[in-house]
């Protein structure tokens, strides 16, 4: 039996942090990873990836230059998914070298297996081989995200039906892709894709994009994508995807419209990796979406055991993972921090990109609180 003052469950954005900030304080820490990579979504299927593939678009299409040298510039024909996906392995092993050294140089033990509890205090972890470690640890972070949700009747084992997780597997580029649910990893791949002048069909059930971010900045962003090419379609249900025996995918509105494409991006939730942890012997209850509730602090139904990132829900962004991973480290060893969760800083990397901190014009709004707009263009900077 191993004895952690901290025992961190999943080893993304929140738990890395939430780790290093304990194991500064003097602490006894240990992470756990089902993986045997280590550094989550973020890491190797979310934002890393997304992010890397963004930047080779932006690049090998020439869409950055566009700017200087007309709508028409393209660095390179006919680019292909292995152009694009070149610096995907380097990168991302980069970074999980990076992480794995700020663990080892604090201190931290790294287990790999799947942890679940079988009381307050303890944890097992069994790895691949079907060993068992038991761990013991005087406070608990939950770190283990999200996955896609898959609705049942999607066609997901055609291939042509894709997950986020699975984008990157695409071996040819798509000539058309609809794209359903307009949050941020949808709104991300839709517009990635459009710069690289694939047909894409947005489709949200929602009357708005990316509900949460100011609404002057939302309605730019549809126009701007409208005149990229995209098709924005809003307050539209899906009511079938079938795969057809020309190799199309079609997707059927409920409104009546069929939307015939190569590829259809299920972008339409995610839901909590809680299946495995045996929450019931910790005592944490979870919400309907298979999400844990948490007070200001991150401390879930039991006090020892925090739970921070996409497993407590909104904002679901790995920069404010990390900073509720500090906070909970903070907050479990006694150390004073403000807390200040309505300033969390957004950033959504589609193209073009956009961030945000602080209420939105529509919430000062309902709260009758008076403000000035001010307004600074980029595009009125020589930059
Ligand atoms: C396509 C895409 C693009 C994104 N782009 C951005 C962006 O531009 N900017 C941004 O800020 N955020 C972005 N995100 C969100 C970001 O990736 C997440 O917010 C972040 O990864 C959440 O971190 P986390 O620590 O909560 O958990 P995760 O990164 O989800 O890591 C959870 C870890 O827990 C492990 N785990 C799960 N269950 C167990 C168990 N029982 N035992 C042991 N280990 C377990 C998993 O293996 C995983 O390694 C994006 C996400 C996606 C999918």
């Amino acid at each position: 039996m191993h004895h952690f003052d901290f025992l961190v469950i999943g080893s993304g954005p929140a738990g890395q942090k939430a780790a290093i900030q304990a194991a500064k304080l003097g602490k006894k820490v240990a992470i756990v990873d089902r993986s045997t990579d280590i550094g989550g979504v973020r890491l190797h299927t979310g934002t890393v990836p997304s992010k890397t593939l963004r930047e080779a678009v932006l690049y090998l299409s020439g869409y950055s230059q566009r700017g200087l040298y007309g709508q028409g510039y393209r660095l390179k024909d006919d680019l292909t998914m292995s152009d694009l996906k070149q610096r995907l392995q380097s990168t991302i092993q980069r970074e999980e070298e990076v992480i794995l050294h700020q663990l080892n140089r604090n201190g931290i033990q790294v287990f790999n297996g799947t942890a679940s509890f079988t009381n307050e205090h303890h944890v097992q972890v069994e790895d691949e081989k079907g060993k068992t470690t038991e761990i013991h640890a005087d406070y608990f972070l939950i770190g283990t995200g999200t996955s896609p949700v898959h609705p049942k009747d999607y066609p997901f084992d055609c291939g042509q039906v894709i997950d986020s997780d699975h984008i990157l597997n695409l071996e040819k580029l798509p000539r058309s892709m609809t794209v359903i649910g307009a949050g941020v990893i949808g709104v991300e791949y839709a517009s990635i894709f459009s710069a690289l002048d694939v047909e894409v069909n947005l489709i949200d059930g929602r009357d708005n994009l990316l509900g949460f971010m100011d609404k002057e900045i939302t309605d730019d962003l549809i126009h701007q994508f409208r005149d990229q090419g995209m098709t924005v379609r809003l307050g539209e249900q899906v009511d079938t995807i079938t795969y057809q025996q020309d190799s199309s995918v079609l997707t059927m509105l409920k409104s009546g419209k069929q939307l015939r494409t190569d590829v259809v991006l299920v972008a339409a939730g995610r839901s909590g990796n809680t299946q495995q942890l045996n929450l019931e012997q910790a005592g944490v209850d979870l919400n309907s979406r298979q999400l844990i509730q948490v007070n200001d602090n991150y401390q879930t139904s039991q006090a020892h055991i925090y739970a921070a990132g996409d497993i407590i829900g909104f904002p679901s962004l790995a920069s404010t993972a990390m900073e509720q991973g500090r906070q909970v480290a903070c907050h479990a060893f006694g150390q004073n921090i403000s807390n200040n969760l309505e300033n969390f800083p957004f950033g959504i990397f589609a193209v073009p990109e956009m961030s945000m901190v602080g209420l939105t014009e529509q919430e000062l709004t309902k709260k009758n609180i008076p403000y000035e707009v001010g307004v600074a263009r980029l595009r009125e900077t020589t930059r």
